[in-house]
């Protein structure tokens, strides 16, 4: 299979992990993922904390519930920090252009994006609730469509998976958006077919629709309502039963050209895939070999193949049993 070349995703990140020893103790926070990541992804580093004028190290600060709101506190110096927080939130993120996705420093009360407690008063309490921290929810809010996570989940080799498939198209995408051309949404879309299928036959006809451009539109319109189709297509990980589908469309090509004996171990494979005995790289290897033995060159270029750069590959998850 040639070397695939992919684009650069443009990705924001907490400047804490990896970058900067910006945390509230003066630590910086070491991701193996996120420096890998570096070699394929350009990083726009952000520490809101930082930037509304809290120095390192500081005070830790915490979200504090107050009637139906929620504040930003800091307890030791009694400072209320929600709307220099917000504003700051609001104001960094609309101004930002091209962006791919985020990676965002986990149960942190400024960058979390799930999870962050909610305290009832400032002083020590127990926990009365979890949400987004203030920066981590806007960002939820302003970029509904692109990849965001965070570094605790990334430890999950499904969630890094889907989350890199998911950035490398986005940013596969953005460079059709600029050029314009129709012939590009058509390449585009040629290419992701099969990934799109295992993420949502339904989105994939829509899309397939909107390529042709069946509707006759502008092509400005037609790449805004591809995006809009194509972030409802990735917006949850893709399910086992529809990678099936995928699998049993791929051998289709081939089968005539395969012995029995092949097809056998096919279905085997597939069936054990099905059971969860086998990881999902074990059909997909198979299908990848007989594309390159076959020279199908549709098939040689489909992204399902390759959907990020392959030394990102992983085969274990970090702390947890794998997830096949
Ligand atoms: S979690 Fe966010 S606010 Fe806190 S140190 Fe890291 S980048 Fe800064």
């Amino acid at each position: 299979m040639p070397m695939k070349t992919f684009p650069r995703p443009n990705v924001v990140l907490s400047n804490c992990l990896e970058l900067s020893a910006c945390r509230y103790n003066g630590q910086l926070v070491h991701d193996d993922f996120v420096k890998k990541l570096s070699q394929h992804a350009n990083y726009i580093p952000v520490c809101p904390e930082v930037a509304i004028g809290l120095g390192v190290p500081r005070f830790p600060i915490r979200m504090v519930s107050q009637g139906k709101d929620v504040r930003l506190i800091q307890p030791a110096t009694k400072s209320d920090l929600t709307e220099k927080m917000r504003e700051f939130s609001t104001n960094f993120l609309s101004h930002l252009n091209d962006v791919d996705g985020f990676i965002l420093k986990f149960r942190s009360p400024t960058c979390g994006l799930k999870d962050v407690r909610i305290y009832p008063k400032a002083e020590k309490s127990a926990a009365v609730g979890k949400a987004a921290g203030f920066f981590g929810g806007k960002v939820l809010e302003m970029f509904p469509g692109v990849a965001i996570e965070d570094e605790g989940r990334l430890r999950s080799l499904k969630i890094r998976e889907h989350f890199l498939s998911k950035l490398f198209t986005h940013a596969r995408f953005r460079e059709v958006m600029k050029s314009g051309k129709i012939a590009d949404l058509t390449g585009f879309h040629a290419d992701c077919k099969f990934l799109l299928m295992a993420y949502s036959q339904k989105e994939l006809k829509t899309l397939g629709n909107i390529a042709a451009n069946r509707a006759r539109q502008e092509i400005k319109g037609a790449l805004t309502d591809y995006e809009t189709h194509l972030h409802d297509a990735m917006a949850t990980p893709s399910k086992r039963s529809s990678n099936i589908n995928v699998f049993t469309h791929i051998f289709g090509y081939f089968s005539k050209q395969l012995s029995s004996k092949e097809k056998q171990f096919f279905l085997e494979t597939v069936q054990l895939y099905r059971e969860g005995r086998v990881p999902f790289t074990s059909a997909l290897g198979l299908l990848k070999g007989w594309a390159i033995r076959f020279q199908d060159e549709y098939l040689m270029r489909q992204a399902f193949f390759n959907p990020f750069p392959v030394d990102l590959v992983e085969w274990t998850d970090a702390g947890r049993p794998i997830e096949l």
